[in-house]
């Protein structure tokens, strides 16, 4: 029996979660080299960049180049992350496609990290649509929800603030909002049930899932919420970023792993493992210090694996 090939959006966001949580700076030529290769793999939506002060984050000083380069690809959906509004106008001025916007759940990581309060994010939140519906108005706004699922700094996160922020974001003009476990605490029935009021409140708005793997539950909790009905995913080739706490794991949830698990299941991401494989390359030679994870590329693919969606597709 084959399983309903509900297709699944996989969003690579190593070039900026990833590149942007290490110290080392990765050439600009090796960062186009390896989007080139994500893109060869199949890949049709990579976070590419974040728009943020150089002097911050040299990581991403150049931000606008990698944006256009990555805009010579048809039909990829370059995304970039922007933390406010003037990071917003730059990076539409470069031509994305689409921006992410990080909003806390957490009241002491909000101030932390934007040093804005959360309600103070929600309005900066506004000016950004209301730039984007006068500059820009084919530009998609996904809000992501970060510390969504516990914080570092204050623990338990309540879950009706979370759906606040959701509804108030989305009243704002945004046009997804997703959940993302920026500190590794989720576990799969709080990643069901949370998207399940998410989208209860919101309901087609619900966006992706940002998933890490600090604890080892990255995949059973994408699985989690796949089977709640979310059919977007952020993962990160290697693994790399999402601050890992932990050794022996990943931050964020290894792309290639991901990929794997959902086309074994029979469910198209419509991304090549081997291609995709072949993008770690481009990775390594751009990063040749830092550890690369990956559970499936390291073992191989079963002998004998076939993808099973060709029937249902
Ligand atoms: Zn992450």
């Amino acid at each position: 029996m084959h399983a309903a090939s509900t297709a699944v959006l996989i969003s690579e966001v190593g070039p900026r979660d990833g590149l942007q949580s290490i110290k080392t700076i990765m050439p600009t030529a090796n960062k186009k080299l390896w989007i080139d290769a994500l893109y060869q793999a199949g890949i049709r939506e990579i976070e590419v960049a974040s728009f943020v002060p150089a002097k911050m984050l040299p990581q991403m000083a150049d931000a606008a180049e990698i944006v256009r380069h990555a805009k010579t690809l048809e039909g990829l959906t370059v995304l970039a992350l922007v933390p406010n509004l003037k990071g917003a106008e730059a990076a539409i001025q470069a031509g994305v496609d689409k921006i992410t916007i990080p909003v806390s759940a957490s009241a002491a990581h909000s101030l932390a990290n934007v040093r804005k309060t959360r309600e103070e994010m929600i309005e900066e939140v506004k000016r950004i649509v209301e730039y984007r519906n006068s500059q820009a108005p084919l530009v998609k706004i996904e809000v992501g929800i970060s510390t969504a699922f516990g914080c570092t700094l204050q623990g338990l996160v309540p879950e009706d603030e979370v759906i606040w922020i959701a509804e108030q974001v989305i009243a704002a003009g945004v046009d997804e909002a997703g959940l993302s476990d920026t500190t590794g605490y989720a576990n799969p029935s709080q990643v069901k049930r949370l998207f399940s009021l998410l989208r209860g409140a919101i309901g087609e708005k619900a966006g992706a899932a940002h998933l890490h793997n600090t604890r080892g539950l990255g995949l059973a909790n994408c699985l989690a919420a796949y089977e709640e009905g979310v059919t977007s995913f952020d993962s990160s080739m290697g693994g790399l970023g999402g601050c890992p706490y932990a050794p022996g794991a990943s931050g964020n949830v290894v792309t290639e792993d991901l990929v794997f698990m959902f086309e074994a299941m029979g469910v198209n991401t419509g991304i090549q493992l081997e291609n995709l494989f072949k993008a770690r390359e481009p990775l390594r030679l751009g990063l040749p210090d830092e550890v690369i994870y990956g559970m499936v590329p390291e073992a191989g693919l079963p002998k004998g694996f076939v993808v099973d969606h060709k029937e249902g597709m």
